[in-house]
């Protein structure tokens, strides 16, 4: 993805149909303005509108479920994923996974010593 940005974020605002436009501010430090906003100026209504596409389209949307385990068969092909929900433990098999779980900055572990802030 991150060599196909482009159509990336092309794809993903017709399936998800945002209408970015031109931010009204821009960083300075930036050559060319480079800042896009949604008319609502809510991430929300980027949620929302995803959520609405997703299901749309036959996927299923698991709140409060902390994936705990990836999948793999015996060639080490990632299958699925084991989430733990409040009240019960979900397995999902699937084709492909996407991992989206962010960056690392809230695991004080991996963010080394003297990044304490
Ligand atoms: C204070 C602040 C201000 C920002 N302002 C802007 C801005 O104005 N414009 C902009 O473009 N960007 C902004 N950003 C950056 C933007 O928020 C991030 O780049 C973006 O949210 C990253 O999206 P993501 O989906 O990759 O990860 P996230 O939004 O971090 O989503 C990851 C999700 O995965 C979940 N998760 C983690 N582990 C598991 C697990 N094991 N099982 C299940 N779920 C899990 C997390 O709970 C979280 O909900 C800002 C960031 C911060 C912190």
């Amino acid at each position: 993805m991150t060599e196909n940005i482009g159509e990336a974020i092309d794809f993903i605002s017709d399936f998800v149909n945002l209408n970015y436009g031109k931010a009204q501010t821009q960083t300075p430090e930036h050559s060319i303005d480079r800042q896009i906003k949604l008319s609502s100026s809510s991430s929300y209504e980027l949620v929302k509108k995803a959520a609405e596409a997703f299901t749309k389209k036959g996927g299923q949307i698991f709140l409060d479920a902390r994936v705990e385990h990836i999948l793999q068969d015996e060639n080490g092909k990632v299958t699925g994923v084991v989430a733990e929900g409040r009240k019960r433990t979900l397995t999902v098999h699937a084709d492909a996974i996407t991992l989206s779980t962010g960056g690392y900055g809230a695991n004080l572990n991996m963010r080394g010593k003297k990044a304490k802030g």
